[in-house]
């Protein structure tokens, strides 16, 4: 099962040369594309080989979310909380944590599901995600994993523990954890934030770590009152206690936000092996401030934080805050929209090779190449150009249709499962 790419611009994401010609894009996980001088005359029936004629279109790598959280996808359009939040604590008070605690497994297959169409079709192949469902978490890692793979998105989950809902939900996050971990799923340890799990919790989760040589996955300093509470109840701040649990030297250590961070935890964290998740437009929705990420050691990613699933959308975010905060450039947004690969390869996590592309119908009133293609990646190609999508070599999204199943029946089944959700909120 080939897929060929018939007149195809190939633009390589690394250097960001322009190739024109003929391609092949072998199945499976890490197969590589190749140039090819003929096409098959016409694919063979049965084989599930495909010709597209990619006449006029780019092809270039897809694109991979570094921080996700497929929890939020049934608040869109969800009636108002009870208190309308005045900070961040009363954020996740009043909208997520009731949001999360009505979740049941079905509800959490019907999130799974339409956030996998919503990514297939902005061309994201791969998703980092960070769960939390208090009181449906037992399968709930293999209930989104099963639904990224009916959808085609590959995928490093984990469950977000915490202490936030007493001792019994937290040894079942516990227990989830080590369960789809020890099943061998390809996974993270994930934590809520530090002032949500107390050190019992963190011991646990690092020896989790240790045990399925992984890293941690936990959101850090990103209101202020993380910094607060940990210096109140543990007198040290949140970088240096994550610090001393040995988890920063992991490489697979993701850190969603990083956003109050004084000069010494800058300094630990550069030092570190641990990577960055930076979801811009959910900390300008949240209000909780922005960072300059300059001298976070460069291991810095984007996600979206659950707000949507359109990685060009959070690099625009982050591109235009970044004018102010980070005096950031056209080189420095692209670099930082393209590291989840870096991170997923150098980790040896499966699913993000080569053969992951977007086919864009992009159709510029000016001309593009190798040395301006950086401009039009910031001021003009957007998710919208995405046409298709190739996942590890399947065809899984065509002509802006999901091919590996039927968009309405997802969508459907996700307003039927949000309506059940809202009547839950009360
Ligand atoms: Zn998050």
């Amino acid at each position: 099962m080939t897929i060929y790419l018939k007149d195809a611009v190939f633009i390589d994401w690394q250097t960001l040369s322009f190739q024109q010609g003929n391609f092949a894009v072998p199945p499976g996980d890490g197969q590589v594309v190749s140039r090819i001088d003929q096409l098959p005359p016409e694919p063979a029936p049965h084989s599930g080989d495909a010709i597209l004629n990619c006449k006029g279109k780019l092809v270039t790598r897809s694109f991979g979310c570094g921080h996700h959280h497929i929890y939020s996808t049934l608040a869109r359009g969800m009636p108002a909380p009870a208190k309308t939040p005045e900070n961040f604590q009363e954020i996740l008070q009043y909208v997520w944590w009731h949001l999360d605690k009505n979740l049941d497994l079905e509800m959490i297959r019907a999130s799974a599901l339409a956030s996998a169409l919503y990514c297939a079709k902005n061309g994201v192949t791969f998703v980092i995600d960070h769960h939390a469902s208090p009181f449906a978490i037992e399968n709930s890692l293999a209930t989104i994993r099963d639904a990224f793979e009916l959808v085609g998105i590959s995928h490093l989950l984990c469950y977000e523990m915490t202490d936030r809902d007493g001792k019994a939900v937290r040894e079942k996050g516990l227990a989830e954890t080590e369960a789809y971990l020890a099943d061998g799923n390809q996974g993270l340890v994930g934590l809520h934030a530090s002032f949500t799990a107390g050190d019992e919790l963190l011991t646990k989760a690092a020896s989790l770590i240790e045990r399925f040589d992984t890293g941690i996955h936990v959101h850090v300093a990103e209101d202020i009152s993380d910094q607060e509470h940990c210096l109140q109840t543990y007198g040290k701040r949140v970088i240096h206690r994550l610090h001393e649990t040995g988890v920063l030297n992991r490489s697979r250590t993701l850190l969603a936000h990083c956003l109050h961070l004084d000069k010494e935890e800058r300094e630990i964290l550069s030092d570190s092996r641990a990577w960055v998740a930076q979801s811009m437009e959910s900390n300008l929705n949240n209000n909780v401030g922005t960072t300059d990420y300059r001298d976070y050691g460069g291991r810095i990613l984007l996600g979206t934080d659950g707000m949507h699933s359109d990685m060009l959308r959070s690099a625009k975010a982050a591109f235009f805050v970044g004018q102010g905060t980070e005096a950031m450039d056209f080189s420095n947004i692209y670099q930082r929209f393209r590291n989840v690969h870096h991170y997923l390869s150098s980790n040896s996590f499966k699913g993000d090779g080569e053969n992951n592309l977007v086919v864009l119908d992009y159709n510029p009133p000016t001309e593009i190449n190798p040395d301006n293609f950086l401009g039009h990646f910031v001021f003009g190609i957007e998710s919208t150009h995405v046409e298709s999508v190739i996942a590890n070599g399947q065809l899984i999204v065509k002509e802006r249709q999901l091919q590996t199943m039927d968009e309405d029946e997802i969508l459907e089944f996700a307003r039927e499962m949000g309506a059940a959700l809202w009547q839950k909120l009360g």
